[in-house]
């Protein structure tokens, strides 16, 4: 199945799954969300994005089978309900259901899972998931990470914005879905708002991890659900962020993939 191969796992037939988990081949799970974007991005951006990411590096890796989970639509968005549109799972329902998605894929014999989150509210819950999996007996080891904080370090070479300008349906977002769905960005809409943070010890921009978490109120800290520059996004910045969280998600399959488990 070389040329033609299909990195979804929903494509698969049961006994063409159970052959792949035999060959090693390693998991991706997306977890995004449904929530509000701003009034040029639609509330399918966390999940778009993060699906996208995970079926490139699938497909750039072609030493050993990777899959694609069908991804996790909604996620922990409880910061975002101000705004219509939003769909969010409570933190505890989040962990459940990525945790059952997870003990399924390792009962069929998957060993390498990789948790790939595509939202910012999910983030520290992803960890957390890991965490709990790894503390069952018998433990399931999991992987978890969130692409933008894969490719920080690329983010500052692309973005052209202020520190605050790449944090949400932002330079990066905004730039990202113009190279995946320009059909769906609405440009002409798009309202930089720089307001934030309060305290730079927030994680309030992709570019710089924060050292203090604070699960803030997009209504009350934000004018229309924007925290960056979506005016300085283009189409090629959107190219070169999927290129770079391509390489990094495939660059850690590899290792993950020569790693004990
Ligand atoms: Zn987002």
């Amino acid at each position: 199945m070389a040329e033609t191969r299909s990195a979804l796992w929903q494509d698969y037939t049961w006994p063409e799954l159970q052959a792949l988990a035999e060959a090693g081949a390693a998991v991706i799970v997306p977890v995004g969300a449904i929530e509000q974007h701003g009034p040029h991005l639609p509330v399918s951006v966390d999940s778009t994005c993060v699906y996208e990411v995970a079926r490139h590096a699938a497909q750039a890796v072609t030493e050993f089978p990777v899959l694609v989970a069908p991804p996790v639509w909604w996620g922990v968005s409880p910061h975002h309900m101000g705004f219509a549109g939003t769909i969010t799972l409570s933190t505890d329902t989040f962990i459940a259901v990525v945790s059952d998605i997870c003990r399924s894929i390792g009962q069929h014999g998957f060993r390498r899972i990789l948790i790939l989150n595509g939202h910012g509210g999910n983030a520290s819950v992803v960890n957390v998931i890991a965490q709990r999996l790894s503390e069952q007996k018998p433990p399931l080891w999991v992987a978890a990470a969130t692409y933008f904080t894969m490719i920080a370090q690329d983010l500052q070479a692309i973005g052209e914005s202020d520190f605050g300008g790449m944090s949400h349906a932002c330079e990066m977002e905004t730039s990202l879905m113009l190279a995946l769905r320009p059909d769906l960005v609405h440009l002409d809409r798009a309202e930089d708002d720089m307001r934030g943070p309060w305290t730079s010890f927030f994680g309030w921009d992709m570019r710089v991890g924060g050292t203090v978490y604070y699960a803030y109120d997009m209504k009350r800290d934000t004018n229309q659900g924007v925290i960056g520059a979506p005016s300085l996004a283009t189409t090629e910045k959107g190219q070169r962020i999927l290129a770079a969280a391509t390489t990094h998600v495939a660059s850690f399959l590899r290792e993950y993939q020569a790693m004990p488990v």
